[in-house]
């Protein structure tokens, strides 16, 4: 019977070798995310052997975040729910998720459902050869990597390059890039920016525009910073020491 979740790897991280995961959710059930929408299977990357709150908290999730700077170690502005990612993590410790197997590649496959790669957790901390298959299944896919500059470069043909500032968006462009730029909500795009399609219009979602894809002739995304008031307040005052 076809299950709601997987594990579709578990190994040493590429980031630090510390133990992490990777679990596939929403086979069975809508995920509720007016963002991304109903239909996008979701996928956790998280340290085997921390809770994700207390990783967060502590930083121990370098393993799976690397030198993000929204950690929560760091600027304090990740916009992942972290109480619904303990969820997660605690029931993969439990032993409820089965592991990923070819019947469910072949769901993938004729469904056509798209993946949105690292819900948390940075993708590139697993190897690549272990997505591929599940993202050629899909054949949609949204993906963001802060680790642009340290990563497999063959990542750049599926995930966007995460940055924060227009310097650091120029950067990861020249080389070869396409950029998700996240800007405090008065700022303006630059020029070879558009605005994330959600934010534009909220009837707009992930699972059918699907932008955010990797390297191409499309735009690069800008989006305003979001979430709760607190996470927005620490990222505005990182911005703000980047133009000093
Ligand atoms: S531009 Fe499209 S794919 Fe990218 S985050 Fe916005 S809605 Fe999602």
């Amino acid at each position: 019977m076809q299950q709601n979740s997987y594990i579709a790897w578990e190994g040493n991280s590429l980031i630090d070798g510390s133990p992490i995961v990777l679990i596939l959710t929403g086979f069975v059930f809508p995920s509720f995310n007016k963002k991304t929408g109903s239909k996008m299977i979701q996928s956790w990357i998280l340290q085997q052997e921390f809770t994700p709150t207390h990783a967060a908290k502590e930083g121990l999730e370098v393993g799976i975040c690397g030198s993000c700077p929204m950690r929560m170690s760091e600027i304090g502005s990740c916009y992942v729910n972290l109480l619904g990612v303990n969820r997660v993590y605690q029931k993969y410790k439990s032993g409820a998720y089965p592991k990923l197997s070819n019947n469910e590649i072949e769901v993938l496959r004729r469904y056509r459902y798209p993946i949105r790669l690292g819900s948390y957790g940075d993708p590139t901390a697993i190897p690549f050869d272990v997505w591929e298959p599940l993202i050629l299944a899909s054949g949609k896919h949204t993906g963001y990597t802060h680790r642009h500059e340290n990563c497999d470069l063959r990542w750049q043909k599926y995930l966007m390059a995460s940055v924060e500032t227009e310097t650091q968006a120029r950067q990861a462009q020249s080389q070869g890039w396409r950029t998700f730029r996240i800007i405090a909500p008065d700022a303006p795009l630059s020029k070879n920016e558009i605005l994330c399609r959600h934010t534009e219009d909220d009837t707009n979602q992930c699972e059918t525009c699907l932008l955010c894809d990797g390297a191409s002739s499309k735009p690069n995304i800008a989006d305003k910073v979001h979430g709760l008031n607190w996470k927005v307040s620490n990222f505005l005052k990182y911005l703000e020491s980047t133009s000093n």
